[in-house]
């Protein structure tokens, strides 16, 4: 079971999932619990690392760690009915702080932030969190210790943000977690791995879903369930659409393109492990435990409604490449991609007219620079003329498995979109046909949403 970060918030919210976890204890499960930060918290912690590179202001360091550890503290309190137990806690959380504290201090210093250090500030969310967790379940009566990913055996890739746990992850968190869930239930720091050589790594935003599917996976769990603030995997974000509905069954893939497209409530991971051990995955509301939710299977009739779910990408970037120098020049794509693979640019959409002339691609916003710089410098003298770019984009996506083999999707898609005069800069749908993905300016992709929702009555009870 993992909780995010809504759901730990604060005290008593910690204290509610200690209870919850205890009371599926005493159901006759065995559990191991992955924490995410207290919401807000690993957002704080970089930019706080980022201020500190930037301005090399201490002053700012110690007022943002006197603020960390009164939340902190004030959760322990809240969570934690005994007070040698909060006595214990509080240690341990002042501890860690000091730690922290002197990393942000040396990063003032250095005016230097690696992806390595970045990854290590980034940690302490969760690693702060835990041992309130466990301290809330200890003095309600449960046995548990706190483990970080990497002891409890997430052994990663050096990609720092975006690490990968290696093979024998599956091996040692079986070897180490197994043990213990007998006797009481082990709080694992979700998010966080490290590497060979016992550095800390992340596993990319969000990655406390990846943490638990990982875990799961490796004890060969009944089923993996990520607990969050919302009733499941919705139709669309009910942030932008309040009508949103729960899925309440939905296949590996689809599940996966949803994350892969946007959907905030899981990463884009998170599945991976799920699928290669068979393991279903539920998705459900922490403040309301009694409600199905979501669950995540392998197979799935093809179902009646054609699209399930409709996601936006944010934080993405347009590039066009032009020229006519590039028609029937062979090669020209290769050499795109391959420059922004050495560069390490994310590409998130691709699309090419027949007429060769230009090569649209979607990437990470925060790649934009390197990716624009890396075409430019690859392409210096030649076939390419124009490399222009757009920052004020969205992808939307809808996705649903029934897409595949049902003719008139796409004009439904568009001619809705049409209609409600919404522009659409740029289309692409994979061959899998389990979604149809498309470029507006970030302006209309609210109306999108909104539009697209309706088109395929999502709102609708089923
Ligand atoms: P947690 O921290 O518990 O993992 P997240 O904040 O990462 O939770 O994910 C839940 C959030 O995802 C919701 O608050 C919701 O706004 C957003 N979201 C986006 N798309 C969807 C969707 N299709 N279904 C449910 N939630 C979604
Ligand atoms: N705390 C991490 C984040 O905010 C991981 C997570 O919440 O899943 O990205
Ligand atoms: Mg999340």
């Amino acid at each position: 079971m993992k909780f995010g970060g809504t759901s730990i918030g604060d005290g008593a919210r910690m204290k509610h999932v200690a209870l919850l976890a205890k009371e599926y204890r005493e159901k006759g499960n065995e559990i191991v619990l992955v924490t995410s930060a207290l919401s807000g918290v690993t957002d704080a912690l970089l930019k706080n690392a980022k201020d500190a590179s930037e301005t090399g202001k201490t002053s700012s360091v110690k007022e943002f760690i006197a603020d960390l550890t009164k939340q902190h503290h004030q959760a322990a309190h809240d969570a934690i009915n005994k007070s040698n137990i909060v006595e214990k806690v509080t240690g341990e959380i002042d501890s860690r702080i000091e730690e922290l504290e002197k990393a942000l201090i040396g990063i003032c210093y250095l005016g230097e932030l690696t992806v390595r250090s970045i990854d290590y500030i980034s940690s302490y969310g969760e690693r702060l969190a835990a041992p309130i967790l466990c301290g809330s379940l200890n003095s309600i009566g449960v046995k548990s210790h706190t483990f970080t990913g990497g002891e409890a055996g997430i052994i990663t890739t050096d990609e720092y943000g975006n690490a990968r746990p290696l093979e024998k992850t599956y091996f040692l968190v079986k070897e180490r977690m197994e043990p213990l869930l007998q006797d009481g239930i082990p709080v694992v720091t979700g998010f966080i791995g490290e590497n060979e050589a016992g550095i800390i790594t992340t596993l990319g935003r969000g990655g406390s879903d990846f943490s638990a599917s990982i875990i799961g996976a490796a004890i060969s769990a009944d089923e993996i369930w990520l607990w969050k603030e919302v009733n499941g995997i919705l139709t669309t974000d009910p942030k932008i659409v309040p009508e949103a509905r729960t899925i309440p069954f939905i296949s590996y893939i689809e599940a996966m393109e949803l994350s892969y497209f946007g959907a905030k409530v899981l990463h884009p991971k998170a599945i991976e492990p799920a699928i290669k051990h068979g393991i279903p995955v539920r998705v459900k509301n922490t403040f309301d435990p009694d409600f199905p939710g979501t669950i995540v299977v392998k197979d799935l009739k093809q179902s009646r409604d054609i699209v399930k779910a409709v996601t936006v990408i944010k934080n993405v970037a347009l590039i066009n490449i032009s020229g006519a120098g590039m028609v029937g020049t062979i090669g020209v794509a290769a050499r795109v991609f391959t420059t922004l693979a050495n560069a390490g640019v994310n590409i998130i959409m691709i699309s090419q007219g027949s007429s060769e002339a230009n090569i649209s691609l979607v990437v990470d916003e925060n790649h934009l620079d390197k990716a624009v710089r890396g075409i430019k410098a690859e392409f210096k003298n030649g076939i390419i003329k124009e490399v222009t770019h757009d920052r004020k984009i969205c992808v939307v996506a809808v996705v649903g498995a029934g897409m595949a083999n049902t003719p008139g999707v796409a004009g439904r898609v568009f001619g809705a979109l049409g209609k409600a005069a919404v522009n659409v800069i740029m289309i692409s749908q994979g061959s899998s046909q389990h979604n149809i993905s498309f470029v507006v300016s970030e302006d209309g992709a609210k109306k999108a949403v909104q539009v697209l929702h309706r088109e395929f009555g999502l709102e609708k009870e089923k």
